[in-house]
């Protein structure tokens, strides 16, 4: 499968930030895959979620923190996907990332869907999980249920 990784660069040092269930699946697949991975997270139990075929790094320490963020080596990575359960850290990150370091790929997670449309504007991709969902089910329930009334009435 194609992604972003076929594409370009000598490197592809990945920086995933947030190790919970979302964070931790990103970086087992990417690492599984080959892909060079450090995860940030404040608390050092989240590194738990990691598989034990994990192959990439982890660092303690908060995001919204710059220090951390150099720490983690912020300025050669390609990818910067930032995946707290906090907004406000996720955009703060995603926009020194993309800002400071011009950062190929950011991406970050937004729990609120009305802050999704303005963050489009500023050229970061968001993930919002309860407009994907909204979409899934309104799929579902679009192709099934309510095509099957209307044949019935
Ligand atoms: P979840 O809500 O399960 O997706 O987990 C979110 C993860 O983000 C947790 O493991 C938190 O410890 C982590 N987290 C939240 N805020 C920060 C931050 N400022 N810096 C680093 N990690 C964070």
């Amino acid at each position: 499968m194609m992604n972003i990784f076929s594409k370009t660069k000598e490197t592809d040092y990945t920086i995933i930030i947030g190790c919970g269930r979302l964070g931790a699946s990103l970086a087992n697949m990417l690492s599984d895959n080959g892909t060079d991975v450090l995860m940030l997270d404040k608390d050092e139990a989240a590194f738990r979620k990691l598989s034990s075929s994990y192959g990439g790094l982890t660092l303690e320490g908060d995001a919204r923190d710059i220090s951390t963020l150099r720490e983690a080596g912020i300025e050669k990575a390609k990818v910067v996907v930032s995946v707290t359960n906090d907004d406000n850290t996720n955009i703060m990150v995603a926009q020194i990332a993309k800002e400071l370091y011009q950062i190929p790929y950011v991406v970050c997670r937004l729990y609120d869907p009305e802050r999704e449309c303005v963050y489009h504007e500023f050229e970061i991709n968001t993930i919002c999980p309860a407009v994907l969902s909204a979409n899934e089910i309104n799929k579902l329930l679009g192709s099934s249920v309510y095509h099957m009334e209307a044949q019935r009435a």
